[in-house]
């Protein structure tokens, strides 16, 4: 039976040591929630490092801590303290952590970090390894891990594989800089299905994918020669009914059984009614932009100074990854900023900043949430923030204004709340002033949209819609609908290719015999194909010919002197047997002169693109510009030419990076289907790797063997991989036993 395995760089348990005693208590973080529809009974593992290093576990308890962590189901990657600085401190902290979130300048490229890096994700890949098999569901969480899709992908290539990242995928302006960014993309790549919380960050993904690696995307998939990638946005929700149980558990509680922190709240209610409270709560980072809002907070009070007295701030930071000394720089930065503005702006009777910097649990959690008007939250670059997510949820009576940076993933899914650029004092002093004043009727209105949202998706909905869109993948749901040739299929048609008398094969060139080049002409015929084909055109009963777009011109050249049958400019031209190339159809080309002055403005404006004039045909070539920009010309360049040519008789093709225009009435169907009526023929193959293809495929008889090649949605039945494979496949044409 296949289990579900789920990777991430903590398990979701935390090991305490105390006098010779364990214990093991799981964690209830957003994930290790999320996963518990995942992570359930015998049928799921999930392999982590348990938050001690080698150093810290001592030996004789080493097997007690494997014992407790079995109970949760859980199994850990020892690591040394020198891996963890490398690895956590180092490169996903100090080097990952700034740059997805676009600080440039706190990135640091070591390679020390990188290597350890490797090294630690390795031994991740190496656990799971070691306790999966081919048919298990592999899930990998976050930037930490980010080469390990790829490392197990390589040894077990039947093995479904899911990313998923919970910070931001930075544009490409910025990924780029990486010194090791093939890597990394590579890394991820080897998984089936790459999550992000946001269509942004996916986006920025697949925009890197494409210029970094040069591989082909078509909406929302990525075709590697052997596989085709999901790449998918998942927002991640929150534990909905928890927090709003707990909201409605502490509401109830009265005078003594309420916290303590609540009744202190509640006293400072009861000795300045008519204050508001407003609450911000992050982990101390640099991409919560908690110094700006204390700055901003400052601005506003001075703004609009009638204010003073009537609000506070409260800051709850949480101490975060203190040893990494950018953390260490902000956290004197944000003291010395709340102790100046209470040192000014404070009075006998208020302190406009309540700061505390620690980790609270749970039940003050929920005492600040409901008691506070406001929740402004102002990250600079957040990958999702579900602060903002767990402030909602606890407002049981439907009150309290959200003021939220739409730098923020989950800005993209509250729309209700006050969104604003962290950046813009005035916008966000104007925004606290609004919240302030905001009636009561228009908060509940905005509220109860986000709370209906967040109910229906909450975090266990994120994870199982996660887990769905992989298992659809391992159940190939893949957008080809050819089958893969496989050793089966191969068997039967050359059994079919031995025992026919009269064989046509159609061979495609570009892409399907010889890889691309940047230059075309360049993509010449190699021996080995040379050798290939000259076998295939001597073989007895083998008809074979070359069919492409090419121009007369370098086919002559390449191929006359092997007096190849051959088809070229998509069906226009035919030479059989070394003469000279002859008209298959009759082409008009008046109308070519009114197209070369307007591809010839879109060669100007793309700079890489360029034109090759065919004799009946012309095609814009843009393979070598930027891919996304060489995209949008290309749609462009198609709707201007289809107003221009309305209902003439000349249509435009849409190829691989080029658009040719050319005469409706030619195309290799037309082409091949001529071919095949002029003899009896009992096996009939053709073989093409792109959409002008893709009429040979739609033409011929359905008794005939069609192929494609790569994984793009085809009519044709088979595919195979790439040109290596299209040769091998040639080859057992040439000794078919
Ligand atoms: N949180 C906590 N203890 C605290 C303060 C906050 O456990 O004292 C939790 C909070 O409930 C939230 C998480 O920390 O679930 C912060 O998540 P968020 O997405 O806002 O930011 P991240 O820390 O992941 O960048």
């Amino acid at each position: 039976m296949s289990k579900t395995i789920i990777i991430s760089n903590r398990l979701p348990v935390q090991l305490q040591i105390s006098d010779g005693g364990l214990t093991a208590k799981p964690s209830v973080g957003g994930l290790a929630t999320g996963m518990k529809s995942v992570h359930h009974g015998g049928e799921s593992l999930w392999i982590g490092w348990s938050g001690l290093t080698k150093e810290d576990t001592p030996p004789e308890l080493e097997e007690d801590i494997d014992k407790a962590l079995r109970v949760h189901g859980c199994l850990r990657v020892p690591l040394t303290t020198a891996e963890m600085e490398g690895f956590y401190f180092g490169f996903s902290n100090r080097t990952i952590w700034p740059l997805f979130h676009y600080f440039l300048e706190y990135t640091e490229f070591e390679l020390d970090f990188w290597e350890t890096y490797k090294t630690v994700n390795h031994k991740f890949a190496q656990a799971i390894l070691e306790q999966s098999e081919d048919e298990d569901i592999i899930w990998v969480h976050d930037y930490q891990l980010m080469l390990v899709p790829q490392m197990v992908k390589e040894k077990r290539p039947n093995a479904t594989i899911g990313f998923f990242l919970h910070i931001p995928f930075p544009s490409y302006e910025i990924f780029r800089t990486l010194p090791w960014r093939e890597e990394v993309l590579e890394g991820l790549l080897g998984a089936d299905l790459i999550g992000f919380h946001t269509y942004d960050y996916e986006r920025h993904f697949l925009s890197s994918v494409r210029r970094l690696l040069g591989l082909d995307v078509s909406f929302n998939d990525v075709y590697l020669e052997n596989r085709v990638i999901k790449v998918d946005s998942f927002p991640m929700g929150i534990d909905y009914e928890k927090f709003h149980s707990a909201a409605k558990v502490s509401n109830a509680l009265k005078g003594k059984e309420r916290t303590d922190l609540q009744q202190k709240l509640d006293d400072h209610k009861a000795s300045a009614p008519g204050t508001k409270l407003i609450v911000s709560i992050d982990r101390l980072d640099y991409s919560k932009g908690i110094a700006k809002r204390i700055n901003a907070f400052e601005y506003f009070l001075n703004k609009y100074p009638e204010y003073k007295e009537r609000v506070r701030l409260i800051i709850l930071a949480v101490p975060s990854r203190s040893n990494v000394p950018q953390y260490k720089l902000l956290k004197r930065e944000i003291d010395e900023l709340v102790g100046r503005i209470n040192g000014e702006l404070s009075t006998v009777n208020w302190t406009p900043i309540w700061y505390f910097y620690r980790s609270l649990p749970f039940e003050n959690l929920i005492d600040l949430y409901t008691s506070c008007d406001i929740a402004w939250l102002t990250p600079l670059r957040d990958g999702m923030n579900l602060v903002a997510k767990e402030y909602i949820a606890t407002r049981t009576d439907k009150t309290g204004v959200l003021i939220l940076s739409e730098m923020a993933g989950s800005a993209n899914e509250m729309n209700e709340a006050l969104l604003i650029n962290p950046n813009n004092f005035e916008q966000q002093a104007d925004t606290l002033k609004m919240a302030i004043e905001m009636p009561a009727e228009q908060q509940m209105a905005r509220n109860i949209f986000l709370q209906n949202r967040l109910r229906r998706y909450n975090v266990e909905v994120w994870a199982n819609e996660f887990m769905n869109s992989l298992k659809a993948k391992k159940q190939g749901a893949d957008p080809f609908v050819s089958q893969k040739l496989n050793p089966g299929i191969l068997n039967g048609m050359l059994e079919d290719y031995k025992v026919a008398k009269n064989r046509l094969l159609f061979l495609d060139y570009d892409g399907t015999l010889v890889g691309f080049h940047k230059d075309p002409q360049k993509a010449a015929p190699d021996k080995e194909l040379y050798d290939l084909l000259d076998r295939l055109h001597h073989q007895e009963g083998t008809t074979l010919f070359l069919i492409s777009g090419r121009d007369k011109e370098t086919f002559s050249k390449w191929f006359l002197d092997k007096k190849y049958n051959m088809i070229v400019e998509h069906g226009v031209w035919i030479s059989r047997n070394g003469q000279a190339f002859q008209l298959l159809e009759k082409v008009k080309k008046a109308w070519m002169d009114k197209i070369i002055p307007v591809l010839e403005s879109f060669v100007d404006r793309t700079p890489g693109s360029f034109i090759e004039e065919k004799n009946y045909s012309l095609a814009w070539h843009y393979r070598n510009t930027d891919p996304d920009f060489g995209e949008k010309r290309a749609t462009e360049l198609n709707t201007v030419l289809t107003s221009l040519i309305g209902n003439d008789d000349i249509s435009v093709l849409n190829g691989s990076k080029v658009m040719e225009v050319k005469s409706s009435n030619v195309n290799k169907g037309r082409a091949a289907a001529r071919m095949l009526s002029e003899k009896e023929y009992d096996f009939v193959f053709s073989i093409g790797d792109d959409w002008t293809d893709e009429f040979m495929f739609q033409e011929l008889p359905n008794s005939a063997f069609t192929v494609k090649v790569g994984l793009k949605k085809t009519k044709a039945k088979y595919h195979v991989e790439g040109v290596k494979r299209v040769r091998e496949l040639l080859a057992n044409f040439v000794n078919p036993s």
